[in-house]
């Protein structure tokens, strides 16, 4: 049989991730030192841990409601409302209040991302997003037939209303801003936020935001926040009166609590948006797992400030060590940063990364995400040793060594 005659030109237009590329370069190495990686390096937390155990020994192992379990949607509510002050109905449908956000628990914030897109975009429809960008958002926009219009943000990365204005046309549903970013790990302002914000609104598009790395915003990048009784927190379009009209909030687990096997996300905004995506959920996802519904319950009482004060030592670690070699756009959270290759050494960024490899160290080029090869992400959710080890070299090789 002509097994190639069956694939679909959906499959086929899509190139296999550059990162896996980056992978299976570093399969080849031994013991390389990685940057490339994009989950934390601390373990679960046990107490997550333990209810994920418990669930299981429990039974809990059936389909969940599609919207995901009563414990943890009212969790998420509770923490939406202390957060951002939205009010959450997490009620049935029929029974909620119609002009509440309403909730969904998704398999992976990509589960979220992929049911919005499906739930909103028709063939032709227009999503914009920065570039550089994660390497999920243009794939997902042509895998349901919409167009991905990227918004050039070098060399700052800030996805700014100015920026986007120009690119809105009447095929625009949805602006995707996603902070702290990947692969930049530029975290929008307040006034970024609301701009963006307000531009959405007035021209009738959706603006989703993809805070999956939310928790993982440094203090110089906190913010009061509009309803500033609610303390310093990670900026974000849904902090403004009545964003939850207009934002379709995408955060997750996987990232903040060390899981991303989990496969755990959950997006919060428009109740007939919400409706859309569970309806979807039900014969696609179905649910989201559900032992591991039960495992993120205590998630959102975990105090994980250890691990971000250490993240945020890196991270100045890293701006400290590359910054005197060339640009780093300053990165305010996430655990990336995306460096220039210098000019200098007249070499694209692929060259660059293939010289890194040859010294048995691992990032990503920037043409994975991105049109331009000329910067590189490094994550720095390694080990403090190896992110040293691995510094040194970049600052060699970024030096001519
Ligand atoms: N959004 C961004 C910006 C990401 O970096 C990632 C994961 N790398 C995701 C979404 C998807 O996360 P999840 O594992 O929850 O599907």
């Amino acid at each position: 049989m002509d097994i190639e005659r069956l694939i679909s030109d959906r499959a086929l237009s899509i190139s296999a991730s550059g990162i896996r590329r980056v992978f299976d370069l570093g399969a080849k190495l031994k013991d390389p030192i990685n940057l490339s990686i994009g989950q934390p390096d601390f373990p679960v937390p046990d107490p997550l841990k333990s209810a994920a155990i418990s669930a299981i020994q429990n039974n809990a192992n059936g389909y969940t409601v599609t919207q995901g379990i009563a414990g943890l949607r009212t969790r998420i509510a509770a923490h939406l409302k202390a957060d951002l002050g939205w009010q959450v109905d997490t009620r049935p449908s029929a029974e909620a209040d119609p002009s509440a956000p309403g909730l969904l628990v998704a398999s992976g914030t990509s589960g979220d991302l992929l049911l919005a897109f499906l739930a909103l975009l028709n063939p032709g429809d227009e999503v914009i997003f920065a570039d550089p960008y994660f390497v999920m958002y243009p794939h997902v926009a042509r895998m349901v037939g919409a167009v991905p219009v990227m918004c050039d943000t070098y060399p700052d990365f800030r996805l700014t209303a100015e920026r986007v204005a120009p690119l809105i046309t009447s095929r625009t549903k949805l602006v995707l801003l996603n902070t702290p970013s990947n692969p930049a790990g530029v975290v929008a302002s307040e006034s970024e936020c609301h701009r963006l914000l307000e531009l959405c609104r007035s021209k009738g598009v959706l603006l989703v935001s993809d805070e999956i790395y939310d928790e993982f915003t440094y203090t110089d990048a906190r913010e009061p926040g509009a309803r500033g009784e609610l303390g310093r927190r990670c900026p974000s379009p849904g902090r403004f009166q009545d964003a939850e009209r207009n934002v379709l909030l995408v955060r997750g687990f996987g990232k903040t609590y060390g899981c991303t096997g989990w496969r755990l996300g959950y997006a919060a905004g428009p109740r007939r948006i919400i409706e859309e995506m569970s309806k979807l959920q039900q014969y696609t996802f179905v649910c989201a797992p559900a032992p591991l519904q039960w495992g993120v319950i205590p998630a959102l009482d975990y105090d994980m400030s250890p691990h971000i004060d250490a993240y945020q030592k890196r991270r100045d670690l890293v701006v400290r060590t590359l910054s005197p070699h060339t640009h780093v756009a300053a990165p305010g959270g996430a655990f990336y940063a995306f460096p220039q290759v210098p000019e200098r050494l007249g070499l694209t960024a692929t060259q660059f990364v293939e010289k890194c490899v040859g010294r048995n160290v691992l990032v990503i080029p920037g043409n994975v995400f991105s049109a331009r090869d000329t910067h590189f992400r490094l994550s720095y959710a390694t080990d403090e040793r190896s992110l040293l080890r691995g510094l040194e070299v970049l600052a060699e090789l970024m030096q001519g060594g």
